[in-house]
This record gives C-alpha cells, structure tokens and sequence, in this order.
C-alpha cells in the first residue's frame, strides 16, 4: 500500500495541526491521543514515510528503529507505566483492515494507568 501523505499523523509531523507532544527525538514523535482510550493514551510514531507495522519493520533502518523504541521506553517511564516505576501498560498497533486501522500512519499505542480490557472485542 502506497503511503499517502494526506493523513493525520503526516499533517501532525508537518506542523499543519496541533499536537499535545509528550517527548520527541530526531527519528520519532509521541503525543497524546485525542480521545484516550486509558488515563495515559500516548501514540508513538516514526516520523518517517510508513503505512503500518509491517512496512516499518521490514523498511526503516536501524536508526529509526533504535530511536522509535528508545522513544517508546522514554514515554512508559515518563508516564510512570513502566515496570520500573508503574504497574504495566499496554503497547498495540492497528494494521491495515482488519486489524481496523484508521490512520494510515504507522503508530504504537501506548496505554495505561488501569487494567487493561480484553484484546479483542
Ligand atoms: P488506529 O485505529 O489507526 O490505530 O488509531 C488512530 C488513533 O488516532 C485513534 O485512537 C484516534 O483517537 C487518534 N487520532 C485520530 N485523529 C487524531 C488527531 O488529530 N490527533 C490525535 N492526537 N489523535 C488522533
């Protein structure tokens, strides 16, 4: 799937709408959901060019790779989620139409701060 640079998430990397950023480095971004799911909803995203999981995974390099999950652990510790400092949390990701993606932006959800519901449902 081509990625289209439309999207919400391209538009947030761009500085075209509003975020409510909770940490950054040079190869991604994290910033609140705008309607949260958990007390603590954080999406994590590359801010290069990747549809989903998959595409991210098999495509990006090293560097963004090392510095999306870097993020990511910034982010549970910042959010006091982390095993260290939290109870747990939950990291997921949505994948095209059947895993009921809506934006065509690859990101990691990161929730917390309550037990967490079924998977699936
Ligand atoms: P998906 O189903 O693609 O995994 O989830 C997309 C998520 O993006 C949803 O949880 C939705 O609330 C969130 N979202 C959609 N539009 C915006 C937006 O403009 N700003 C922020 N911060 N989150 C958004």
């Amino acid at each position: 799937m081509a990625y289209d640079d439309t999207n919400i998430f391209a538009r947030i990397l761009r500085g075209e709408i509003p975020n409510d950023t909770v940490a950054e480095n040079d190869h991604a971004l994290a910033f609140r959901d705008i309607a949260p799911k958990a007390p603590s909803h954080v999406l994590v995203i590359p801010k290069g060019a990747y549809v989903a999981f998959d595409d991210f995974a098999a495509n990006a390099s090293e560097a963004e790779i090392a510095g999306f999950m870097r993020l990511c652990a910034q982010v549970c510790a910042m959010e006091g989620v982390s095993l260290d400092r939290g109870q747990g949390f939950r990291a997921i990701t949505n994948a095209g139409r059947d895993g009921v993606q809506e934006v065509p932006h690859f990101h990691l959800h990161i929730l917390g701060g309550a037990v967490m519901g079924p998977m699936i449902g």
